[in-house]
């Protein structure tokens, strides 16, 4: 029997949100090679939470140990309360998993292929043809229902392969790469798909990528892996927030762009530190001196071309994991 994923009522009577996944020090060794090295991760039900890292940080291999497709060296994960090596068939049974490589039947059409899977699930076939004309709505393929998929674009493909996932009708969806290879025009179709799949079906997604922007518009949290650890996690905002240490950041370029130039503006107060950028000069301070910057351009007879205060994104988030510069 599998436990329901962990509920539990506060002190205050209000329900907690279950936790959908949890792993606790997941760990794959091959070899001489931790691909993943003592996993904590925490995802609540309706989160849809993004795992971010360059090739090899270990995203894939998170992902199949928590689908029960392969084994983890140690520690132990939780699935919707199922233990994905003890119980592997009841985590791919409730789990609707898109690899990075679709796979599907290029000889069958759209529709024979969603046919087959729910034939598979044990879907009967009044309620697999509710379930596939509903499916192949939501991912814009209706028109193309009859369509053998050899002749689908890879944008088509992708989209497909997430309505075969959604045929079982999950709670958890998890998505490895959904938009490699997609161009942005499809990225961006793709995704609108998964986040009104996900908020209109009550599903968590977990979705691995290292296409940044596409995360930053549709999760909810982000892990950032690195070597196989996860060396942060938590809202993008939250994680934005840390990194920028209470200090703003302000875009400014100005002629002439001088040295001397920029040492008048590091006298200005709340300013920290200014260095070049992109022949630009980031500035750090304390507070907003935007109008201090205009000011003292102004005052010198300088002329400005530019002045931004940054937003600090995934963008930098990123950059300061990977390349340790902000
Ligand atoms: P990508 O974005 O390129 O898919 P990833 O973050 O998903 O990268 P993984 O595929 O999980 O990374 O790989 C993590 C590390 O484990 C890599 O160094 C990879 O070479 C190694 N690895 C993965 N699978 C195996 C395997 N079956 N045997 C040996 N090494 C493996």
């Amino acid at each position: 029997m599998t436990a329901p994923p962990a509920a539990s009522v506060t002190s205050e009577g209000t329900r907690e949100v279950p936790i959908v996944i949890e792993a606790t020090g997941l760990t794959k060794r091959y070899g001489d090679l931790t691909a993943v090295d003592h996993l904590d991760l925490r995802i609540r039900e309706g989160e849809i939470f993004g795992l971010l890292g360059p090739n090899g940080a270990g995203k894939t291999t998170t992902i199949l140990m928590l689908t029960g497709l392969t084994e983890p060296s140690a520690g132990e994960a939780r699935v919707l309360g199922a233990d994905p090596v003890r119980e592997p068939l009841e985590v791919k049974r409730r789990v609707g998993y898109l690899p990075e490589h679709v796979a599907l039947y290029d000889e069958l059409s759209a529709r024979g292929n969603l046919a087959f899977t729910a034939d598979l699930n044990g879907i009967g076939a009044a309620e697999a043809r509710h379930r596939i004309d509903a499916a192949l709505d939501r991912v814009g393929l209706a028109v193309s229902a009859e369509r053998k998929v050899r002749e689908f674009s890879h944008g088509m493909r992708q989209r497909l392969g997430i309505a075969d996932v959604l045929i079982k009708r999950p709670s958890l969806v998890v998505l490895d790469e959904p938009t490699l290879g997609l161009d942005p025009v499809g990225v961006e179709e793709l995704l609108d798909i998964i986040l009104t799949a996900a908020r209109e079906e009550r599903m968590t997604v977990l979705l691995s990528s290292h296409q940044l922007m596409q995360v930053q518009r549709i999760c909810d949290r982000v892990g950032i892996f690195s070597a196989g650890k996860l060396v942060a996690s938590g809202p993008i905002a939250e994680l934005a927030e840390q990194l920028a240490e209470g200090l703003t950041v302000v875009e400014i370029a100005l002629s002439p762009a001088t040295p001397e130039a920029a040492a008048e503006l590091r006298r200005i107060p709340g300013v920290v530190d200014v260095t070049p950028e992109d022949g630009m000069w980031r500035v750090r301070a304390h507070g907003d001196v935007r109008s201090g910057l205009a000011r003292a351009v102004v005052q010198r007879g300088w002329s400005l071309t530019h002045l931004r205060q940054r937003d600090f994104g995934l963008e930098e988030i990123y950059l300061r994991y990977f390349e340790g510069q902000p």
